[in-house]
């Protein structure tokens, strides 16, 4: 029974018109409470298979469920999942508050000062919030973003590549960020290039390459040990 479950991947594949399969056969899961960082080599097949996640393309076998609805396109959104694939599409000369009431506004959802200040707090974004948005560092401005992600406070959230960009201090704040919002009984899931960063932000990772996952776990047990998976990720 995977109704509880924030996600699970089962056999997914994803074969493109040209007949090449960018995801061949793959199996993963993402439990409430974790940070769990998709990792893998450009190409490896992780944006791939966060477009089927969202439902934007039609796996060509296997499946994804999220709290054990089936993700499908055409199938509403799943008001349990939120995403951020593109980067951020700020107003520069808003304040940070201002994007997000606006954002807020455009989901149609009503207005909760309550919820604002939440997501204003788990965030992590300050006082630095009434400043103009063209002030802000590329951490900030990523952190606006990951904001309006969260503004429905979503229990499956999914980034694509959050840390991308960010220097050691940042990457710091985010792996708080990321922590607190798991901490409540949701779930993150982050795609990244760069073992360094999923082993400063995450608690789990899947180990992507060539289309398959080489290795899932804690991680403390992948990343860093020397162990059999860390090699598989260097060797590409
Ligand atoms: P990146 O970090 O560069 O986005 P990735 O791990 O996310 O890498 P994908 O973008 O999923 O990898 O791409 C996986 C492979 O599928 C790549 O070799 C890519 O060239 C190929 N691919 C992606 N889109 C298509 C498409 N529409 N048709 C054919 N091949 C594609």
């Amino acid at each position: 029974d995977t109704a509880d479950v924030p996600l699970v991947v089962r056999g997914l594949r994803k074969v493109y018109a040209d007949g090449f399969a960018a995801v061949n056969g793959v199996d993963y899961r993402v439990e409430r409470g974790q940070v769990v960082g998709l990792l893998g080599p450009n190409g490896a097949g992780k944006t791939t298979s966060l477009r089927v996640l969202m439902g934007l393309l039609q796996p060509s076998d296997g499946e994804i469920r999220v709290f054990g609805h089936r993700v499908t396109p055409g199938a509403p959104v799943l008001s349990r999942l939120g995403a951020l694939v593109e980067g951020p599409g700020l107003l520069p000369h808003l304040s940070g508050m201002d994007n997000l009431r606006l954002f807020w506004r455009a989901t149609g959802r009503p207005e909760s000062e309550a919820r604002l200040d939440e997501v204003v707090r788990i965030a992590d974004l300050g006082e630095r919030i009434h400043r103009k948005v063209r002030t802000y560092s590329h951490g900030m401005k990523q952190r606006i973003a990951i904001a309006q992600a969260m503004l429905g406070m979503p229990e499956l959230l999914v980034l694509d590549e959050p840390t991308d960009g960010l220097d050691p201090p940042q990457i710091a704040e985010m792996r708080r960020v990321l922590h607190d919002y798991a901490s409540d009984g949701r779930a993150v899931l982050v795609s990244s290039h760069l073992l360094a960063e999923v082993e400063q932000t995450c608690s789990h990772v899947v180990v992507m390459s060539r289309g398959r996952v080489v290795g899932t776990g804690e991680v403390k047990d992948v990343i860093g040990s020397g162990g059999r998976l860390e090699d598989a990720f260097l060797e590409l």
